[in-house]
């Protein structure tokens, strides 16, 4: 049986090859570096885990992301998982997950990675319209995501996502409805739906600058999201974030160690991890990242240390768009009534047609329903600001600015660069 999400680990494996117009993560389409890469991963594996090791738990989860993890081969694969049991300990259910891009997996490669201890599969599919996916620069055809999740099943994996993306510019309704189809025609166990985001920094920022492509409006957008919903949920998905699907028994246990506040230990360039109250960042920068881990054993850039204060908002702030507000956790962790607190304030609209309260395993459970999902943005909001007005603080969200001190860069490599 699975584990309760407690304690993740999260690889990053910074090599795609070719990069997505929208994609805004750390990844180089140069190769030459992977062997290197993989023998300093395996480095920064063993030195976090002496660092950290008065704090490890065991993992309930390990997330190869990227970057396209499935670039590497499954030897590769199967060294750094035997460094990670050597090294930490990892519980025997774990969810060991390796995101996938279909163009670049074959049948062989899948078994290999099964036989490394992958136990979960997450293809990024993003579209079924071909079109969309030359748009998006992917590197494979609808046809191949569709065989990249036929090939899963065949090589033994009953645990696979897909990723896909809607509200693309030019997107029609009657085109994103297909690609939904075809999604849930799959039946992968868990689906992620997202919406484009215009990153800064991206091909699609400076199209969009250029005035190159046109984002779809809100209306659109929200029509699009609302019908996922609908769909999703009528072919038996249980929403269990903004943008995350699950069949029941089938949530990502390492997004939810993300979005429940626990801890995690990261390892690879731009990798964010949080233990021991503090938040670490690895070097985006390839070479940065080399001699960070020649020099230090790990690639951290710089560190934060979260006060209590934060990391009650930042549980709020995450719980309210995941699974819910634990009454029972912010009584234990920070001593505090949240639920008596939202409930006397909350406007009853809000409360009647958004959230949803019930009881289970002797805790009550304070959570968005499927319309409270479609407005998200706002009822955060709301949440954070009833907060802050019955503790009489205010929640720094973005860089804690008022607290630069917690920020402590390393001694050396400090760059602007990461
Ligand atoms: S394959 Fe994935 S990580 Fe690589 S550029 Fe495309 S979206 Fe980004």
């Amino acid at each position: 049986m699975r584990p309760h999400p407690d304690f993740g680990v999260y690889l990053h494996i910074p090599f795609c090859e070719k990069k997505c117009v929208y994609c805004d993560f750390y990844s180089l389409e140069n190769m030459e570096h992977k062997d290197v890469f993989v023998s300093l991963l395996i480095e920064e594996i063993i030195a976090g885990a002496k660092k950290y090791s008065d704090h490890l738990r065991p993992a309930t989860s390990v997330f190869f992301g990227g970057g396209t993890p499935s670039l590497l081969t499954p030897e590769q694969i199967s060294t750094i998982m035997e460094t990670l049991r050597d090294q930490l300990t990892i519980h025997p259910d774990a969810e060991i997950t390796m995101e996938c891009n279909p163009g670049t997996i074959s049948i062989e490669s899948l078994r290999g990675y099964k036989q490394a201890g992958i136990n979960r599969l997450s293809f990024g599919i993003q579209s079924f319209n071909q079109e969309e996916l030359n748009f998006l620069h992917r590197i494979h055809t609808p046809e191949e995501g569709k065989v990249a999740v036929r090939i899963a099943r065949e090589a033994g994996f009953d645990n696979v996502n897909i990723d896909i993306i809607f509200a693309l510019p030019n997107q029609t309704i009657a085109s994103w409805t297909s690609t939904l189809e075809q999604a849930m025609a799959l039946n992968t166990e868990h689906i992620s739906a997202y919406s484009l985001i215009f990153e800064e920094k991206t091909p699609l920022f400076s199209m969009l600058q250029k005035g190159l492509v046109k984002p779809q409006d809100e209306e659109r957008d929200a029509e699009l999201y609302a019908l996922t919903i609908d769909a999703l949920s009528k072919a038996g998905y249980i929403q269990y974030e903004v943008s995350n699907f699950a069949k029941p028994g089938f949530a990502c246990n390492h997004n939810r160690t993300y979005w429940q506040a626990k801890e995690y230990l990261a390892f690879g360039p731009s990798a964010h991890g949080f233990i021991s109250k503090q938040r670490y960042w690895n070097y985006r920068n390839l070479k940065r990242y080399f001699e960070a881990v020649r020099l230090h054993g790990t690639g951290e850039a710089s560190i934060e240390v979260l006060t209590d204060h934060n990391m009650l908002y930042e549980t709020a702030f995450l719980g309210i768009r995941s699974e819910g507000l634990s009454k029972r956790r912010f009584l234990t962790d920070f001593g505090i009534d949240l639920h008596a607190m939202i409930f006397d304030r909350l406007d009853a609209q809000i409360l009647n047609e958004f959230l949803q309260v019930y009881d289970t395993d002797g805790d009550t459970i304070i959570s968005l329903n499927s319309s409270g999902f479609a407005i998200c943005d706002e009822i955060s909001v709301r949440i954070i600001a009833l907060l802050e007005e019955a503790l009489g603080s205010e929640w720094d969200a973005k860089g804690y600015e008022e607290e630069d001190d917690s920020i402590i860069d390393l001694p050396i490599l400090q760059d602007k660069t990461r």
